[in-house]
């Protein structure tokens, strides 16, 4: 009888947990190719009461700017003629808050008014095929199944938990055990969060794409207070050469403003705008900045290391109230930002595939005291490769320079404008020449596809038709041989010719 209860018992046993193994098989998805989620960069519209009657896009540039120009005009004029700066600084930062001010979070970090974006229903069918559609077309667009957006303002820590869920949720649905994720400029300090608390288990391939990890000057500089434009005019101007895309209007532009330089002109009207910011800026916009900008833990994740005690000493000593908003942009800083080689090292120690692309050679915009950086216009190219030596904007190291670590490869650019071995990771940084911030033409997302289809861990060697420093040629994707700049023309010259293709245009 003992014999008998102990058979059943084990056959029951046997046949529940077979059971639960056929219906836990049927879950899984055995396709071949790992979803793809990419964490979006800053900037997802946001909306005060979204989903009511009285919902808003904030902030409301556009709307506030009709009202503001006038009233600038006034207060710029009525200066002019009193030399008096106190009116117009007093307005200037008005009109500052009040185009800021809907969506500046409170001393704590948090949204002050109820700002959301816009809801999406969750995609629960588990769709999953952007690296496949890639293989069997060009891959035009970036390759991405789940796009996870979040509110750009917050704390990278805090977004980094709704980052979890979701990707708990497209594992769930798609039956996959890891995915492959992407991540885009600040997307990159939300991905860099959800590694330092949850670690690797959920990837199989990690992809830093324009990061913003490591923060970028323009940022350190205004939040520091250390910015200066009186004697940037020739920086200005490479500004403008190195960013404007070729086109009659834009050539118009850049000799036009080449031209001012040329007669001083130029110089004369950046001290002017400089003389004004040195008595408007500390008096009246800086606070402002940081009582609404300086709100933010998201902004504050794009102070480099380098800047972040000073510019956190100059915003809030001898300043009330602010301790909480201090202890989540400090965990932030000290805890992801100054770790990113060390949980990118964990990545590749824990077996995880991993690359870094960074674009180069564009200016970045000159407001700090120093000279710009190499950069994509927005971020600088140091902090996004983690350590590269750059050249000076729009020139080459000297023709004598030799790369600075020896590691048995050749990690100099043939334009001489990059060196990648001071990078923390040179075996898997890649530079694409003359990428602007928040373009993705097709040749760089057919390039992104290949990195993501390629099940293993490739360097920059070792990725077919692609080496470590390209650039865009006729809308494709070529290795980058040498420096080649266009043969700098007269600005005059440069000038009559937009002036007529213009008018032939029309
Ligand atoms: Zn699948
Ligand atoms: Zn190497």
């Amino acid at each position: 009888m003992m014999k008998k209860i102990i058979c059943v018992v084990l056959s029951m046993i046997i046949l529940v947990s077979s059971v639960g193994i056929t219906s836990f098989a049927k879950d899984k998805c055995d396709c071949g190719y790992a979803p793809v989620v990419f964490v979006v960069g800053q900037g997802e519209d946001l909306y005060l009461n979204e989903g009511t009657s009285e919902e808003k896009l904030v902030p409301d540039i556009t709307g506030n700017l009709i009202k503001l120009i006038p009233k600038f005009v006034l207060g710029y004029t009525l200066q002019a003629i009193s030399g008096n700066y106190k009116a117009l600084g007093a307005l200037l930062q008005s009109m500052f808050h009040d185009i800021v001010d809907d969506i500046a979070c409170d001393r704590d970090g948090n949204s002050r008014k109820n700002i959301s974006l816009r809801h999406e229903e969750f995609d629960t069918s588990g769709r999953h095929a952007a690296l496949k559609y890639g293989e069997e077309n060009s891959m035009p667009i970036l390759p991405c199944d789940y796009k996870f957006k979040y509110d750009w303002r917050l704390d990278p820590v805090y977004n980094a938990e709704l980052l979890h869920d979701y990707i708990e949720k497209v594992k769930e649905c798609t039956g996959h055990d890891k995915v492959i994720i992407m991540a885009h400029s600040e997307g990159n300090n939300v991905l860099c969060s959800y590694l330092y608390k949850y670690g690797s288990e959920s990837f199989e391939k990690v992809m830093f794409l324009s990061p913003a990890y490591q923060g970028l000057s323009i940022l350190g500089s205004l939040f520091s207070g250390e910015y200066h434009l009186g004697d940037k005019a020739d920086d200005l101007v490479t500004f403008l050469d190195t960013n404007l895309p070729e086109s009659p209007q834009n050539g118009l532009i850049r000799s036009s403003i080449s031209l001012l330089n040329k007669t001083g002109i130029l110089k004369i009207i950046l001290k002017d705008v400089q003389r004004l910011l040195d008595n408007v800026y500390e008096q009246n916009i800086y606070d402002t900045l940081i009582d609404t900008i300086g709100t933010m833990p998201g902004m504050w994740s794009f102070c480099p290391d380098e800047y972040y005690e000073r510019a956190k000493h100059r915003a809030f000593d001898g300043k009330e109230g602010y301790d909480n908003l201090i202890k989540k942009i400090d965990h932030y800083h000290y805890n992801v930002q100054k770790n990113v080689p060390s949980i990118i090292s964990g990545l590749l120690s824990d077996g995880v595939v991993v690359y870094i692309v960074a674009g180069y050679g564009i200016s970045s915009i000159p407001v700090s005291n120093t000279s710009p950086n190499q950069s994509d216009m927005v971020i600088d190219t140091k902090y996004m490769s983690i350590g590269a030596t750059c050249s000076p904007v729009a020139q080459t190291f000297e023709s004598s320079y030799k790369q600075k670590v020896d590691d048995g490869h050749n990690h100099l650019s043939p334009d001489m404008m990059v060196d990648a071995s001071t990078c923390a990771f040179p075996e898997i940084t890649f530079f694409v020449r003359d990428k602007n911030h928040n373009d993705d033409p097709p040749a760089y997302c057919q390039f992104l596809w290949q990195l993501a289809y390629q099940k293993e861990q490739l360097d920059v060697f070792s990725v077919d038709g692609y080496s470590q420093f390209m650039k865009y040629e006729n809308g494709r994707f070529i290795n980058v041989t040498s420096f080649e700049n266009a043969e700098k023309q007269s600005s005059v010259k440069l000038f009559f010719e937009s002036l007529l293709s213009l008018f032939k245009g029309k």
